[in-house]
């Protein structure tokens, strides 16, 4: 159980004026760092999140040095279990703090987030030594130049081509399903047995995408991945967020048990982005709203995450909420505690719609059964799976 302590102190090794930490800013013994090693990014896609409140390319240099980090990681951090996630706008961009992180935490896990076209300049050392790879890309050929550029896609897939061999970890494919016409085949193709991806993650998108029959053809598509992931027992088909829901329904207690019972994102428990000026936010998304901002690296506090569930959500009483457990906080944060009516309409509750609907489809094909009967390595692969720890789980 979590300790609460009534009085909050200033630590010796604190800046002069910074913020008041928390003793235990870190729920539970994991903590994800997500380190953006550089706002820039040498692609312009069109729906990029940190466009909002013009974050993207706003911080192109890193104003800490690795002794601060060394020093806030001793004081916040200790005895947790650290991964670090290398962010961006593009990470690869800053390579040399990258490469510098991995040798100085050598007990680290590490993922890196990429939109791949600059993953052949990383060493082989560095691939080898990454638990995981999660790499943009937006469906086939089509879908993912229209929104990042012509021949983007063929060049992720030749530069996957070279790299694929020295990478120690896994490979997830990170859709972000912002077109309706996006088809079951391009997904599919995705994490076919010749593909370079072991897994795929979709995430909706957060934009008002959601008018007319886009609704319609993103359920005709879902009907046909959950279809497919439930036609074999003895192989899992590698789609994290049914692998998830599917876990999350026939062994409730992981929905909760990495997260303390909340978000399956970690924004509310134990991920922190770190800019790089230094300043800390719980989400990605919401690095232009000071309200949010939970630590500094530079000054070296850290208090817990502001960003929370509330009674102004309506997860308590959705039919979801035992395996979804509150998907986005920040799509709900603006929809509900901001007020945002249009982003709530708009964005967020068809979003939720989606969400219902795959959890419907899900039960239709009796999950509890279909996982009483899947061989032993696929319960396995379903239940404990390490590349959890690096997605929200949830679209
Ligand atoms: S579907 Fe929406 S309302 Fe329901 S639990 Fe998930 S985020 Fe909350
Ligand atoms: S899923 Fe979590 S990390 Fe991602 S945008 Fe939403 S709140 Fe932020």
């Amino acid at each position: 159980m979590e300790t609460v302590f009534p009085i909050q102190f200033h630590s010796h090794s604190a800046a002069p004026g910074a913020p008041l930490s928390d003793p235990d800013p870190i729920v539970g013994g994991r903590v994800e760092l997500q380190l953006l090693t550089t706002l820039k990014c040498n692609l312009k896609c069109t729906y990029c999140s940190l466009g909002v409140g013009d974050v993207l390319g706003s911080q192109t240099h890193v104003e800490y040095d690795i002794e601060q980090l060394a020093a806030f990681v001793d004081k916040h951090l200790q005895g947790k279990e650290v991964y670090v996630t290398f962010y961006g706008g593009e990470p690869t961009l800053n390579l040399k703090l990258m490469l510098e992180v991995m040798q100085r935490f050598p007990l680290f896990r590490y993922q890196l987030q990429t939109n791949g076209t600059l993953l052949d300049d990383v060493p082989e050392w560095a691939l080898a030594k990454l638990s995981n790879i999660l790499v943009s890309i937006d469906g086939g050929e089509r879908t993912t130049d229209g929104y990042r550029g012509r021949g983007i896609y063929r060049q992720v897939f030749k530069n996957l081509g070279k790299v694929r061999g020295h990478i120690g970890g896994s490979v997830t494919s990170r859709v972000t399903w912002g077109n309706p016409d996006t088809t079951f085949e391009e997904l599919d193709a995705l994490i076919a047995s010749e593909s370079p991806f072991d897994y795929l993650y979709w995430q909706f998108v957060a934009d008002e995408m959601y008018f007319d029959d886009s609704i319609a053809k993103r359920k005709a598509v879902l009907v046909q991945l959950i279809d497919r992931f439930f036609a074999h027992h003895d192989s899992l088909y590698p789609v994290i967020p049914l692998m998830g829901i599917v876990r999350n329904k026939v062994l409730p207690t992981r929905a909760q048990e990495l997260y303390a019972g909340r978000t399956q994102c970690r924004v509310s428990t134990h991920l922190i982005n770190v800019m790089p000026n230094g300043q800390i936010f719980p989400c990605p998304d919401m690095l232009y709203m000071p309200a949010m901002q939970m630590g500094d690296v530079k000054q070296n506090w850290l208090r817990k995450s502001p960003l929370q569930a509330t009674p102004n959500m309506p997860c308590a009483n959705c039919e979801a909420f035992s395996w979804c457990r509150g998907n986005c906080m920040k799509n709900l944060h603006l929809a509900y505690e901001k007020g945002d009516a249009r982003y709530r309409d708009n964005v967020v509750n068809p979003i939720c719609d989606l969400l219902r609907f795959i959890g419907q489809e899900i039960d239709k094909r009796d999950p509890h059964q279909w996982f009483a009967q899947a061989s032993l390595p696929v319960r396995k692969k379903l239940a404990d799976n390490e590349v959890y720890e690096y997605v929200e789980i949830m679209p």
